[in-house]
């Protein structure tokens, strides 16, 4: 029989609701955190467990039929995937942040500042968008301490509650995005898989609408 292919993350901040919601789909899995994937027990499903930054490259080719993660990952991407559905976890925005000393009133005071991120993409169309001219400096984690050791004047970053920000001296700015964990699909799925996809978002719909 056909099977959906759905690939998560492995572990890290959206592992866990990403478990939950298959559960509370009525979706039996048994997540062995070391493999590297396993099957429902009683739906048509198969699940790969993944580094996020990998799950849009995955479904694009056709590896995985369907994924959950962060639109942030998604949009920085730049793969060729249909975003499904908002799945109401996982929320966080993507915000620029200066030193809490620096004097700060419109997005114009970034002008000729060097930006670090992990988002070189996406700031990079919001600088363009704004007619800001800035040097984006991509580096992979701890993007908070580049203003501290001198390696940036501003900073991109992934925020939820704005402590770290705090605590490492800054201040956040500018919304430049805002985010949630979604479903995301291949754009060419069998017609089957396009019945599974189906079944499985009318239950993920049900589970959304209990909450509210
Ligand atoms: P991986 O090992 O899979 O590459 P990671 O370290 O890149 O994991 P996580 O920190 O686990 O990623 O974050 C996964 C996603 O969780 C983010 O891409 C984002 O969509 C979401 N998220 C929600 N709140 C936050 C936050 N405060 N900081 C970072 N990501 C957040
Ligand atoms: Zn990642």
């Amino acid at each position: 029989m056909m099977k959906l292919k759905i690939a998560i993350q492995k572990s890290g901040r959206l592992h866990d609701d990403s478990i939950k919601l298959l559960k509370e789909c009525g979706i039996d899995i048994n997540n062995g955190v070391n493999k590297l994937k396993t099957e429902a027990s009683n739906f048509p499903l198969e699940v790969f467990f993944l580094r996020d930054d990998d799950i849009p490259q995955y479904i694009e080719d056709g590896v995985a039929d369907i994924g959950i993660v962060g639109e942030n990952v998604v949009l920085e991407k730049k793969k060729q995937v249909n975003i499904v559905e908002k799945l109401g976890f996982g929320k966080c925005r993507l915000s620029m942040a200066v030193p809490k000393t620096m004097e700060y009133s419109t997005v114009k005071d970034l002008e000729n500042t060097r930006i670090a991120t992990s988002y070189p993409v996406i700031v990079n169309e919001f600088l363009q968008r704004n007619g800001i001219k800035a040097e984006i400096h991509e580096i992979s984690g701890s993007v908070e301490i580049a203003p501290g050791i001198g390696l940036a004047d501003a900073i991109c970053d992934l925020v939820s509650s704005g402590s770290t920000l705090f605590m490492n001296g800054l201040k956040e700015v500018e919304t430049v995005l805002k985010s949630e964990a979604v479903l995301a699909a291949c754009h060419n799925l069998q017609p089957e898989q396009q019945i599974l996809l189906d079944k499985l978002l009318f239950r993920i719909q049900a589970v959304k609408k209990a909450k509210n």
